[in-house]
């Protein structure tokens, strides 16, 4: 179960902007004018609603990974982006 000891890992290089992780939980997702995946700044904690777009993502862009800190972005969002 998702807890205050994960965060969140998008690797947007990997991302085909199919909105999943958006829908499942909106509280961590949106999406950005190029239709790919980004975390909101103020998504908080990784939640079951995370863990069910970890599972639905069809390319595997989204994890869960070990630490309590800030969301992890890759590659890093530029302005403009
Ligand atoms: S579910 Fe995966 S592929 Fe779809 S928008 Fe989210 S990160 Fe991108």
């Amino acid at each position: 179960m998702a807890g205050p000891t994960e965060h969140i890992a998008l690797d947007r290089a990997l991302c085909i902007g199919a909105g999943l992780c958006a829908a499942t939980a909106p509280r961590h997702f949106v999406l950005d004018a190029d239709r790919r995946s980004t975390l909101r700044p103020d998504a908080g904690e990784p939640d079951e609603d995370t863990e069910d777009a970890v599972a639905i993502c069809p390319v595997e862009a989204i994890s869960l990974v070990p630490g309590a800190r800030p969301g992890l972005i890759r590659p890093p969002v530029r302005s403009g982006e």
